[in-house]
């Protein structure tokens, strides 16, 4: 089948808006399976990512640079990098990672007293 770059654009804006929300909801102070949580998220999204060729970049990008998980910022801070070395591949903008702070927001409200960061 032939490639459809309009809808793969798509994928990928979707995607990284929830990635990086998600990111954003990262705990502040994560536990140790927190931690484990992020990481082998990242994982398998590599290797799941319906974009095989997108997919085989990203886990390059995993290897080179994997997933910090000890804080919201830094988890936060790292996913945005890893944002800009794909754009940067594909010639876009470079996002200013210091801006990140409440540019995702899930409009989920307090989540407080539920079971949920
Ligand atoms: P996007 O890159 O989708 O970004 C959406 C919005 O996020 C931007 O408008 C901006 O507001 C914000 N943003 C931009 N940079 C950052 C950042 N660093 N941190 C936080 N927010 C930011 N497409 C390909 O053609 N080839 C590929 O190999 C490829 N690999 C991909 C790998 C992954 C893991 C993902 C999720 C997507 C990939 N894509 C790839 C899709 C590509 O990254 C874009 O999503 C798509 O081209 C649409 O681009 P866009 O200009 O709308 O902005």
């Amino acid at each position: 089948k032939l490639e459809n770059a309009t809808l793969k654009a798509e994928l990928g804006r979707a995607t990284w808006k929830f990635l990086h929300t998600m990111a954003a909801k990262y705990p502040e102070k994560p536990t140790p399976e927190d931690r484990k949580t992020f990481e082998l998220f990242f994982l398998s999204f590599g290797k799941l990512y319906p974009c095989g060729d997108c997919a085989k970049h990203f886990r390059a990008l995993l290897k080179e640079m994997p997933p910090q998980t000890s804080s919201r910022n830094s988890a936060a801070g790292w996913l945005c990098e890893a944002h800009n070395r794909v754009n940067k591949r594909l010639q876009k903008p470079i996002f200013d990672c210091n801006n990140i702070g409440d540019f995702y927001d899930c409009g989920c409200g307090d989540d407080k007293g539920k079971d949920k960061k």
